[in-house]
């Protein structure tokens, strides 16, 4: 079954339904203060929607399992989102992404980028936390896809950063590994008529927990640099 495809028709067909039209993309060619087709008020608002669609969800059987919903959270205007797979335990408890360890590390990461966790924006392919953290079935995914991809219409970033291979896969619509698919840019699609998104994938920071050695660690290391460097911000050495 192509995933990313059902979700895409579901999606347009969602949207022609409903009105909403995403933004383009082409931001050099357009004047600054109409650099964003949406105001980040207005983001913040649909992106709120959202968070409460998602709340209330029972599309599929995650739904009646969860303790709480993780949305997703951070700047309705972020340059950079960061997709991870699903809820864990702590996510779950919360109903915040990546507070747990592997959040913690995320957030050095992000930290040692010299940014924020506020800069950016931080969710899953999954909005709720699968039994015992398995792996996400084909038809979660279909049905929870939809809420994602709406929020990176809406936040519009300019480079994605996929975070493992479950991010990574379902996004590029690939069943490349990880390991083949980290260290380089790829381009995230948002469907028909719609300008494609630069993403970057790297290890999951639960992998890297699982795995800490030096070579791990560069490796993302060196995979965020190559973002920083893509958005002209300083690279920290
Ligand atoms: S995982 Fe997604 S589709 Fe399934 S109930 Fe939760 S929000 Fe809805």
């Amino acid at each position: 079954m192509n995933v990313n495809k059902v979700v895409r028709q579901h999606l347009e067909m969602e949207q022609f339904f409903s009105g909403f039209t995403p933004k383009g993309k082409d931001r050099a060619s357009e004047p600054q203060e109409q650099e964003d087709n949406m105001a980040v008020a207005e983001k913040t608002v649909e992106l709120e929607k959202i968070a409460e669609q998602v709340r209330q969800c029972r599309k599929c059987d995650l739904g009646s399992l969860r303790t709480n919903a993780v949305p997703g959270e951070g700047n309705s205007n972020a340059r950079i989102m960061f997709v991870g797979e699903a809820p864990g335990a702590d996510e779950d408890a919360q109903g915040r992404p990546f507070v747990g360890r592997a959040g913690q590390l995320l957030n050095k990461i992000i930290e040692a980028c010299g940014l924020k966790r506020s800069d950016v924006f931080i969710g899953n392919i999954l909005k709720c936390r699968p039994p015992e953290n398995r792996d996400p079935r084909a038809e979660e995914i279909i049905s929870c896809l939809p809420f994602l991809q709406r929020q990176i219409e809406i936040i519009d970033p300019e480079i994605i950063v996929a975070l493992g291979a479950h991010a990574a896969k379902t996004l590029l619509n690939t069943t490349k590994s990880i390991g083949q698919l980290r260290g380089q840019f790829h381009e995230y699609y948002a469907g028909i008529g719609r300008p494609p998104t630069k993403l970057m994938a790297t290890y999951h920071t639960a992998y890297l927990l699982r795995n800490y050695s030096p070579e791990n660690r560069r490796r993302v290391w060196e995979d965020m640099k190559k973002v920083l460097a893509e958005l002209g911000l300083p690279v920290p050495q």
